[in-house]
């Protein structure tokens, strides 16, 4: 296992900048916001850890690429940011969501009021949920791993018009496997950052999904006809757990996180972290890094705060009602000592 670890000062720069006027914006937050965001720099610090590369595999070793730091993010002129009049997110339901309505009817509330706390500020709205004959995209049997998928850069176009006028960006989200080409084994998404437009898949993140006895995986072959969308009525979606909504939230905020003009964290363990795979997926944290935090407040204008105390209320709220579908929050349980622990800094200092 190799450590990155980059120099406090390196950390320092790309949380700052070296522009003057940049510098001087930093100052704009509360002394607590700044004692929270700088020491998390620092080696060895209880909040921010540094990021660790398990095998050659794991996304950093694998796409080299120049790590963005705040400065870059902030003058990238291609950049979308929310504004007054596309100031909302949208989230379209694509096909069904888990076993029974009721559940996958919450399943997708506890998505969308996660969005809501994590990009604090903005208004995040479901779509009606639509069927995957309405979408009329293209889809096809994996060859390897026998289950359906469905034309991802389809369901882009089919987006495009759905997007409403003062949406920021509009995802899809879908139980079921996407290919972007017949060439292509399979993607876990597709976006398109300068229209605000993403669609993502949530199918590998079933535990048994890599399994022979995957229940996804069509037992015989079947004659599949382009425009019969039969074959998906009842189709296998994954149980929903703790671990596949904790997948879920870290999946729809780091996308989304590239809607902004996030680009992959390359400087501390953060959401915002390239994965190549599940294990990589499931090592990342749910929390943005000191730098992509201030990349993500410059693009929305929340007291850090406020939006810690949003993510806390949505762990907790919920989690121990004894209703039938109380939300699954136990894998969430270490971010929320997490989160109280930033709190506890951010409350014990008047700016
Ligand atoms: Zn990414
Ligand atoms: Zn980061």
């Amino acid at each position: 296992m190799q450590v990155i670890q980059h120099p406090v000062e390196r950390l320092h720069t790309a949380l700052l900048s070296i522009r003057k006027d940049l510098i001087k914006t930093f100052q704009k937050f509360s002394r607590a916001e700044k004692i929270l965001l700088e020491n998390g720099l620092l080696p060895g610090n209880s909040l921010f850890s540094p990021i660790t590369i398990h095998s050659d595999s794991d996304w950093i070793p694998a796409h080299p690429e120049d790590p963005q730091d705040f400065q870059s993010f902030y003058i990238n002129p291609y950049r979308r940011s929310p504004n007054r009049g596309h100031n909302t997110i949208y989230i379209q339901t694509i096909g069904s969501f888990g076993e029974g309505a009721v559940v996958a009817e919450q399943y997708v509330e506890w998505l969308k009021d996660y969005c809501q706390a994590f990009f604090y500020g903005l208004v995040v709205k479901l779509l009606p949920p639509v069927t995957v004959a309405s979408t009329a995209c293209s889809f096809r049997v994996n060859n390897n791993t026998h289950n359906l998928q469905l034309h991802a850069g389809e369901l882009l176009n089919f987006l495009k018009q759905r997007k409403p006028s003062d949406a920021f960006c509009i995802v899809g989200i879908t139980m079921i496997d996407l290919y972007p080409k017949e060439s292509w084994n399979f993607v876990f998404g597709q976006a398109s950052l300068t229209k605000g437009m993403g669609v993502f898949s949530f199918a590998r993140y079933d535990d048994h999904f890599y399994e022979r006895s995957y229940t996804g995986r069509l037992k015989k072959k079947i004659e599949l006809k382009q425009g019969d969308y039969s074959v998906f009525e009842n189709y296998y979606t994954p149980p929903i757990t703790s671990i596949l909504l904790l997948r879920s939230c870290k999946t729809l905020t780091h996308e989304i996180g590239h809607i902004f003009g996030m680009e992959h964290c390359q400087w501390l363990n953060c959401v915002m972290q390239g994965s190549n795979h599940l294990q990589e997926s499931d090592r990342r944290t749910l929390v943005l890094c000191p730098i992509c935090l201030r990349k993500l407040q410059s693009a929305i204008g929340f007291k850090i705060a406020d939006r810690y105390k949003a993510l806390v209320h949505w762990i907790e709220d919920g989690a121990d009602s004894n209703g039938q579908h109380s939300k699954p929050t136990q894998a969430f349980q270490e971010y929320k000592d997490w989160f109280y622990k930033c709190l506890r800094i951010l409350e014990s200092e008047t700016s």
